[in-house]
């Protein structure tokens, strides 16, 4: 089997490579990645340089925009799992233009070639974001789209293209919608790499507004956990949510963080609030534990604790990418 991972060399992109070419990922042992990302400010082939050496791995340099180099690549193999995104909501409120065209225009581009080229099977990596923000209880996959801000109504223009390349054209494909992911690898203007790598440089950490608005925070190894569930059981046309981590205010994740650092709440600055920032998110995951037998695994305090323990010792990747990021 052949997978073409376009993002691959991104956050959740490169674990997922990562985890299928280190026999990680159940059922997808021996099977050949081939990366196709463009190299954006978040993606960086250091991410990949574990791997580089495997005779199962290719790296191809490309935009998911460019028809043409697309159409090259992707001839071949035999299911595309789709990460490529501009996925930074602070980003998108600065300027959406960017995510229109990578989100959306993207999407579609290389939604026509895997329809022109037979290629069996495509995985649409999807967030919660595009379900909008939910004061109580959480969303199945029933739910209707209602994103707010700009990036996530990209992701939700991009999840409903998906769904009608398969009403219309019969595309295997498939959607995943996850909640908010943590690791290694993460690009450190995130809100958890950005905290940790402040607070390891003795520097405050920007809380927004009152700090009370509440994530479900996964981590990235469950989300590819899901992702693989889902290539190669999920149903052709279906959704399903991923997430089951620990839901947190923002200021609670960041007192844990404190603590994991060894700082006191002296280092919070309260900052202004982002511009429509979402109160809540909570997706519900019946639907893919009981189709596919998902459940998330690694315990958030422990997985909290060894991601802090990474960007102390990984200074060497995270400090020239945080010294290039413009925001
Ligand atoms: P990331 O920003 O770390 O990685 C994105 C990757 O896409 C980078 O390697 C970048 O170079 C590449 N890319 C961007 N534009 C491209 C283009 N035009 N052509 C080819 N490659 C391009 O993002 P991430 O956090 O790893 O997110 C990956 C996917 O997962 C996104 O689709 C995102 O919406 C989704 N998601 C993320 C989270 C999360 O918590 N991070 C949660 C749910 C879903």
């Amino acid at each position: 089997m052949k997978l073409f991972v376009t993002g691959g060399a991104g956050f959740i992109g490169s674990n997922f490579t990562r985890m299928v070419l280190n026999g990680q990922l159940s059922g997808l042992e021996g099977v050949e990645v081939t990366v196709f990302d463009a190299l954006t400010y978040s993606g960086t082939l250091s991410n990949l340089e574990s791997v580089a050496g495997s005779e199962q791995f290719r790296f191809v340099e490309g935009d998911i925009r460019d028809r043409e180099a697309v159409n090259a690549a992707l001839a071949r193999h035999d299911a595309v799992v789709h990460f490529a995104a501009e996925s930074h909501v602070d980003r998108s409120v600065k300027d959406s233009r960017i995510f229109v065209d990578t989100n959306v225009v993207g999407t579609q581009t290389l939604l026509d070639a895997a329809l022109a080229l037979n290629i069996p099977r495509f995985v649409h990596v999807s967030t919660d974001e595009v379900y909008g923000s939910i004061d109580e209880g959480s969303w199945d996959e029933a739910e209707p789209l209602l994103p707010n801000s700009p990036y996530a109504a990209s992701k939700a223009a991009s999840d409903l293209l998906v769904r009608s390349y398969f009403v219309t054209h019969g595309l295997n494909a498939s959607i995943t919608r996850c909640s908010n992911n943590y690791g290694t690898h993460h690009f450190p203007e995130k809100v958890i790499p950005l905290f940790i790598t402040n607070l390891l440089d003795d520097l405050p950490v920007p809380l927004y507004g009152d700090g009370k608005n509440i994530r479900d925070w996964l981590h990235v190894d469950d989300h590819c956990r899901g992702i693989a569930l889902v290539l190669q059981q999920g149903g052709a046309g279906d959704v399903y949510n991923i997430g089951g981590g620990t839901e947190l205010s923002n200021t609670a994740l960041t007192h844990l963080l404190l603590e994991a650092a060894g700082k006191d709440e002296s280092f919070i600055s309260h900052v202004a609030d982002r511009k429509g920032h979402d109160r809540r998110y909570s997706v519900d995951i019946a639907k893919i534990s009981r189709e596919l037998g998902y459940s998330p695994q690694v315990d958030f305090t422990a997985g909290l604790n060894d991601v802090v323990q990474w960007y102390r010792e990984n200074r060497a990747w995270w400090e020239p990418l945080k010294e290039h990021s413009s925001l």
